[in-house]
């Protein structure tokens, strides 16, 4: 099987330094906007900072992956005396909470590394970010084809269980138009 160069794309977070400005999430939520920048939602950005003011805790996580059903996992961990809870490190779109579901629709959103043509030399959260909370890194590495489209086609397919192939089918029809 052929084996193609992947480009994998990382952003370390040191959550450490959050101070929960948002900026994040607001140039987030306006670079996705159609057109580009014509508004600004926090509510559909594809990172939010989970808050806990009590506990000075501030926490940015990306949207991940959709999956149809909730984990029973529900441990907590402790770290410099702050307590998370296991879904606060979690990236899924899930049923057990309205986390990365466009407000409007709910179909599921996810961190998409601003992928755009000419491409960006760092995604827009990294760039705002000015307490350097988030870093962002690029290496390849060499995968099969096979597993891109397996890749694809599974995403694909729990769209398709979630929402109905015909509203998906609408979604991407709409989509085609706007770009
Ligand atoms: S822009 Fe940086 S400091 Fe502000 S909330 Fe986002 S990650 Fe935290
Ligand atoms: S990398 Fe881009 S899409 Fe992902 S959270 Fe940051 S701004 Fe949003």
């Amino acid at each position: 099987m052929a084996k193609i160069k992947k480009k994998i794309k990382t952003i370390k977070v040191d959550a450490d330094k959050c101070n929960g400005c948002r900026g994040c999430e607001i140039v987030c939520s306006a670079f996705h906007a159609s057109p580009k920048y014509s508004s600004n939602n926090p509510a559909r950005s594809r990172i939010q900072v989970l808050t806990n003011r009590l506990q000075d805790k501030w926490l940015p996580v990306f949207a991940g992956e959709y999956t149809p059903a909730e984990c029973m996992g529900r441990d907590v961990y402790v770290i410099d005396g702050k307590e998370y809870d296991e879904c606060d490190f979690c990236r899924a779109v899930c049923p057990s909470r309205d986390l990365f579901k466009e407000p409007d629709s709910g179909l599921p959103l996810k961190c998409d590394m601003c992928e755009s043509e000419p491409p960006l030399e760092k995604p827009k959260c990294v760039e705002v970010c000015l307490n350097e909370v988030l870093k962002y890194e690029e290496r390849e590495e060499e995968v099969e084809e096979e597993e891109e489209i397996e890749a694809v086609e599974a995403a694909l397919g729990s769209l398709i269980d979630k929402h109905g192939l015909e509203k998906i089918a609408d979604t991407i029809a709409r989509m085609s138009l706007k770009s």
